[in-house]
């Protein structure tokens, strides 16, 4: 475990160990504590499984030094998987639906890689299948492919869970995640039910978005500017798992955009939409524990907090909530 207080050899020594801090505005009796990953190098949660997905697909010999890894993908990922590319001998190839953040493209073209930006209105879907026939005109290309990928959901298996539940003594009483490609989620569940099956756990996603679809919810399917999370093709994430989950909560774009205004006037946090989502989800869970609602075996909700807000400041974050563009 890396204490941050002696010479590390390499970047890739800073990822994970991120701080966990309590979101002020929940309930005394169950706390929620969030897990502050804009702490690690490319400044995202990705960076967790950039590492871990790449360390292992080098070992069991699924590219060699000097290959190419071709990834689809929103942008934090990207970045995760260029910071460790770069420093494990590899070079990257990214597919990015042009609507995603410039700073991100921006930051994963100074990381060394080559960025393929696909029509906004073909969606992820479609950078997927061209980031297949991308790696299969390469030499010793893979697409780790991080919403079919289980090493993206053992990324947070073996390290965001167990770095929870040691800074909570393991009593943890339910973990909530907004789920993009669910890896954060279905990780740490996974690790939690193990340690006590009860532990509730929460999906979040933006309204408009068909994760809901999965526990056989009509959903009407809608834009939304929530990034990061959510999905309109649930047969494309093939890691989330509907048996760990106990509910999956819908949170409007105008609730996110004022937490997202919240957490940085109130509590010091400058995060991104998707932790503003994940803490609205939190507290509302934490609140039902408190209310004798929601059944859980300690009392303390764990989340993350993804990035940090300053990665979409050209995209009106901080705006009113007409001018944030999403
Ligand atoms: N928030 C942000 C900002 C993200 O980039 C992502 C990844 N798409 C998530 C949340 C969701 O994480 P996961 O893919 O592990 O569900």
């Amino acid at each position: 475990m890396t204490t941050h207080q002696e010479p590390l050899s390499s970047v890739l020594e800073t990822i994970g160990e991120t701080p966990l801090v309590r979101v002020h505005d929940s309930p005394d009796e169950v706390p929620v504590y969030a897990k502050l990953e804009s702490f690690n190098p490319g400044a995202s949660i990705k960076d967790r499984i950039g590492k871990y997905m790449l360390e292992r697909m080098l070992e069991r010999g699924d590219m060699g030094e000097g290959g190419t890894v071709v990834e689809p993908t929103a942008g934090n990922t990207g970045i995760g998987l260029a910071v460790a590319a770069k420093q494990l001998g590899l070079n990257a190839v990214f597919v990015v639906p042009e609507r995603f953040s410039v700073e991100k493209q921006q930051l994963m073209r100074a990381l060394g890689a080559e960025v393929v930006n696909t029509p906004s209105e073909d969606g992820m879907g479609f950078a997927i299948d061209r980031a297949h026939e991308i790696a299969d005109e390469l030499d010793d290309a893979v697409v780790p492919q991080q919403f079919s990928n289980p090493l993206n959901a053992e990324a947070h298996y073996a390290t965001t869970g167990p770095e929870i539940g040691d800074a909570l003594d393991g009593k943890v009483g339910a973990v909530v995640a907004g789920c993009g490609t669910a890896g954060t989620l279905m990780g740490m569940a996974r690790y939690f039910r193990e340690k006590h099956p009860g532990t509730h756990v929460v999906a979040v996603e933006p309204a408009g978005s068909a994760y809901r679809e999965f526990l056989g919810e009509d959903v009407d399917h809608e834009e939304y500017k929530t990034e990061g999370i959510g999905t309109h093709d649930v047969s494309r994430n093939e890691l989330f798992d509907p048996e760990l989950v106990d509910d999956i909560h819908a949170v409007p774009d105008r609730e996110v955009h004022e937490e997202m205004g919240r957490l940085a006037a109130e509590e010091g946090q400058l995060v991104a939409s998707s932790a503003a989502a994940n803490a609205i989800a939190a507290k509302r869970v934490a609140r039902g524990i408190r209310d004798g609602e929601i059944d859980a075996p300690y009392e303390a909700v764990a989340t993350v907090f993804p990035d940090s807000s300053e990665r979409y400041l050209s995209k009106g974050v901080y705006r009113s909530f007409e001018e944030w563009e999403g």
